[in-house]
């Protein structure tokens, strides 16, 4: 089916090339979610409708592409799946949630049958990576292009090879580092900015590669891979993650995820008490942004790997003063500041070529409903200033006297 996109009044209306309408018809963009997406995605016709109507599917319009963006999973399709519009349909389907472990033993026995490949989980924001319209574009969580991931992405690595064999792939990876806008970590081995790969996918099936397969490819192609600890026998895999992300939380690293080697199961998730530390600290920095099960979650993930691990007192009590500490000391520097009439805000430093594309990069952060400005620009180095609205005006109100 080809189809090209025009507009009409305020209506998106469609131009058909297809079997119905021989391109002699225009549609709007409901008869195209009702009659067309059916077509494209094994969701029935009727649950399409409501979600468009709900607002759940959108029509999508930046850098330079047209797409039905899925804000919320329908049927079996991923929230974040875009429906690239133009010569050819692209399908890029959202990434997957992964479900998180509380307890090593006896939930990875359960989960897996036989072996388990341990990965590396790093700390940045979810990439997906796809030919589009034979352009090569970077897609954020939620299905955003996101302008300034899709130019550095290519900067960082060469996937001219890769999609010129492999058009029908995503890649699907961590863009790292603290040159970054949206999740800072330092990592020695990458320092400003990096790109990790954890899976490579198809597109329309998002069936992802197997774990030997995946990583054979990237060698190939020269790509960067997350790391891979091993594959170890389910019986021992319990002793094995303990071990590694005991290892990992002394270098302030995530954890990993565990994954079927044959990708037909889904994967799970674990992480180290730094990284629950560290996404505390930066809530707690700003805790009227963020809701409230964000917090809960990561102190009950505590409870559960305190228990298991049976640390001796000592150790307890480091992992006790690391909660408190991330809780209390951001949340008061943050009330001080507000208190001196300053906004509860944070400064990310990306580097650009021009003052035009930190300007393009801000207007992609308001899409996304953050709130931000370009406070600083000088020989390509951005400053934005991300401003977190409701801590400023509620910590104001407080320190006013208003009533909790
Ligand atoms: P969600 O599961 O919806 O993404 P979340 O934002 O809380 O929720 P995380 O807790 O960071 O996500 O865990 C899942 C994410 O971890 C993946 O979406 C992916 O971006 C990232 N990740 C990092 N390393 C890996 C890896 N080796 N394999 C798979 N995912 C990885
Ligand atoms: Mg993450």
């Amino acid at each position: 089916m080809d189809i090209k996109i025009g507009r009409q009044n305020s209506h998106k209306t469609f131009f058909f090339k297809c079997s119905n309408c021989n391109g002699s018809y225009t549609h709007t963009l409901p008869h195209f979610i009702e009659k067309e997406l059916p077509k494209l995605v094994d969701v029935e016709p009727q649950r399409l409708k409501n979600s468009f109507r709900r607002g759940n599917l959108k029509f999508y319009d930046s850098q330079g592409i047209n797409a039905i963006q899925f804000r919320k999973k329908v049927g079996e399709i991923e929230s974040g799946t875009m429906i690239c519009l133009g010569d050819e349909i692209d399908i890029i389907r959202g990434f997957p949630k992964i479900r998180r472990t509380l307890m090593l033993s006896p939930t990875l026995k359960q989960h897996f049958t036989k072996d388990v490949a341990v990965e590396e989980k790093m700390n940045g924001y979810n990439v997906r990576i796809a030919l589009v319209n034979n352009r090569i574009v970077a897609f954020t969580r939620g299905g955003y292009i996101c302008p300034y991931t899709t130019r550095k992405a290519p900067q960082i690595m060469d996937m001219a090879d890769f999609f010129k064999e492999n058009p029908q792939l995503v890649i699907c990876g961590e863009m790292i580092g603290t040159e970054n806008p949206y999740v800072t970590h330092h990592y020695p081995e990458v320092g400003s900015l990096g790109f990790r790969i954890f899976d490579l996918r198809e597109k329309t099936s998002n069936k992802p590669m197997n774990v030997l397969d995946k990583r054979g490819t990237l060698e190939r192609y020269d790509l960067p891979s997350v790391r891979l600890f091993g594959i170890y026998d389910v019986d021992e895999v319990p002793s094995q993650v303990e071990n590694i992300v005991k290892d990992l939380n002394k270098t302030e690293r995530e954890g990993v995820v565990m994954k079927d080697p044959e990708m037909q199961l889904s994967p799970l998730k674990y992480t180290s008490s730094r990284a629950h530390a560290e996404e505390l600290e930066y809530a707690f920095s700003y805790p009227f942004d963020f809701g409230r099960q964000f917090f809960f979650s990561r102190v009950i993930r505590e409870g559960f790997q305190a228990y298991e691990t049976g640390e001796s007192c000592e150790e307890l009590k480091k992992r006790a003063q690391r909660i408190g500490e991330s809780i209390l000391y951001p949340m008061l520097a943050t009330i001080k500041n507000v208190s001196k009439d300053e906004v509860a805000g944070e400064d990310l430093t990306i580097y650009v070529d021009s003052y035009e594309e930190a300007a393009e990069f801000v207007r992609h952060l308001r899409d996304l409903g953050v709130v931000a400005t370009v406070h600083d620009f000088q020989d390509g180095k951005a400053v934005i200033r991300r401003i977190h609205q409701s801590t400023t005006d509620k910590i104001n109100n407080y320190l006013r006297g208003g009533l909790y």
